[in-house]
């Protein structure tokens, strides 16, 4: 039996492990924000690594953003060292998980199993593929107990809310580094076939108008700055909007909607309630001019674009407004900005995991780019690691939703592609070289 089928073989063995293992992590509501159980989840997983030979290490994220003694931020760091060494391949995972809202019909945290689904807030973003690069670990672990090099395994918090006292926050403190480590698969839900190579970039920011308050009965003697933010919302959307659907691009965003600019306004307030109830049950009236309004807009934009790009075009839109509408003022102020990144599908560990799918789901991979961002902006930009993919079991349009769920068929698959990418990276048998010195002949 050649390295291959062994390898197929120990992850077919650990089938129940894995779905166990899955079920266990769904237990944990690790639900972020507030960033609830973060400990609790780790010591679970040190556990379970050390018993496979992992040296295992938790770090809270002292004074990262969001670390409190309420909310403490901690992160898992499992390391195998081989018996020489080598090139480290790193499979690192977020814990938390989006609240589970209130639309499932099922426990989000009682990881029921039906009809060879797993159900759970998280099963798919991404316990699922936690669970699956821990049995990928093992099953590699089992078949070449002397390899070269290492292997490494991290569990962190808060991706979800951008990823700050976790990876970013690692990688901060040096252990993220090209020195440390020299490929990196994060096993988000991409589908068991495809590989992420990044993601587009993100601008959020707040738009705010300024008006000036007076009596409601005589609003001819102040300015309405719900007025002005009308101008805003019809200029988004007769101008921008329209501007931003006819954009495309090279990137192969999934899904192909989000294979363009995109615009999203998350929320708009402004000035006083019109009417409100007190602590007595009494109603009363705030008869204002309202003189502030703000929007928070969250604009996405492929690899053609940049932060200070998409920015200018929104200040510029602002600034005519101000030119043709009398009394318009404004406030343009960024929150929070990624550029957009896609690394090249030769990579590496990208071929490895490409060769991989091939060799063992026997389908040509595809090569796409999230909608969204994950860790790989630190693992790229902090760390300096580009050397990254995003590859894992579950299907992307799942995740956040009710009733999120993972197929255990697909976990079964993509572990079997992450052991034998993880063979091919770090035994000589299956290297790039020999595998196409071998398909050659
Ligand atoms: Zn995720």
């Amino acid at each position: 039996m050649d390295l291959i089928d062994r390898l197929v073989a120990e992850v077919e063995e650990r089938r129940d492990s894995l779905v166990s293992v899955t079920q266990d992590l769904l237990a944990y509501p690790t639900v972020n924000p507030p960033g609830h159980l973060y400990y609790e989840i780790c010591l679970y997983l040190q556990e379970r690594l050390q018993n496979s030979g992992f040296d295992v290490q938790l770090h809270r994220a002292h004074g990262a953003i969001a670390d409190c003694d309420r909310y403490p931020r901690w992160n898992l760091i499992a390391r195998r060292d081989g018996r020489t060494s080598g090139d480290c391949i790193h499979f690192n995972s977020h814990t938390d998980v989006v609240p589970a809202g209130s639309d499932w019909t099922r426990d989000p945290f009682a990881a029921a199993i039906e009809n060879g689904r797993i159900f759970g807030r998280g099963s798919c973003d991404m316990k699922g593929g936690l669970a699956t690069s821990i049995i990928a670990a093992e099953a590699f672990l089992a078949c070449v107990p002397d390899f070269s090099g290492a292997l490494e395994i991290s569990a962190t918090a808060d991706e979800e809310s951008g990823g700050y006292a976790g990876v970013a926050w690692l990688a901060e403190q040096g252990f993220v580094t090209p020195q440390r480590i020299q490929h990196v698969v994060i096993p988000e839900p991409l589908n068991k076939d495809r590989i992420c190579l990044g993601h587009r970039g993100l601008l959020w920011a707040e738009i705010e108008t300024r008006g000036r308050i007076a009596h409601g009965c005589m609003p001819f003697l102040g300015d309405c700055a719900v007025r002005h933010m009308g101008a805003v919302l019809e200029a988004l959307e007769t101008e921008l909007l329209p501007r931003l659907a006819a954009r495309t691009t090279s990137m192969p965003v999934v899904p192909a909607e989000a294979r363009r600019s995109t615009l999203n306004i998350n929320s708009i307030h402004g000035g006083q309630p019109g009417w409100r109830q007190d602590d007595n049950g009494d109603g009363f009236l705030a008869s204002c001019v309202a003189d502030r309004c703000s929007i928070t807009i969250d604009r996405r934009f492929p690899g053609e674009e940049s932060v200070d790009g998409a920015k200018a075009e929104i200040d510029q839109l602002l600034q005519d407004i101000r030119h043709r509408r009398p009394g318009f003022e404004y406030r343009l102020t960024e929150m929070f900005s990624v550029p957009p990144l896609e690394v090249d599908r030769n990579i590496p560990v990208a071929r490895a995991v490409a060769r991989s799918i091939d060799t063992v789901l026997g389908v040509k991979p595809r090569f796409v780019v999230s909608p969204g961002t994950y860790d790989q902006k630190h693992f790229d930009l902090v760390g300096g690691v580009r050397n990254c993919v995003a590859y894992g079991p579950g299907i992307l349009d799942l995740a956040h939703q009710p009733d999120e769920w993972i197929a255990i068929e697909d976990m079964v698959d993509s572990a079997k592609v992450m052991s034998v990418a993880i063979a091919m990276l770090l035994t000589e048998g299956l290297s790039d070289k020999t595998f196409e010195h071998s398909n050659q002949n």
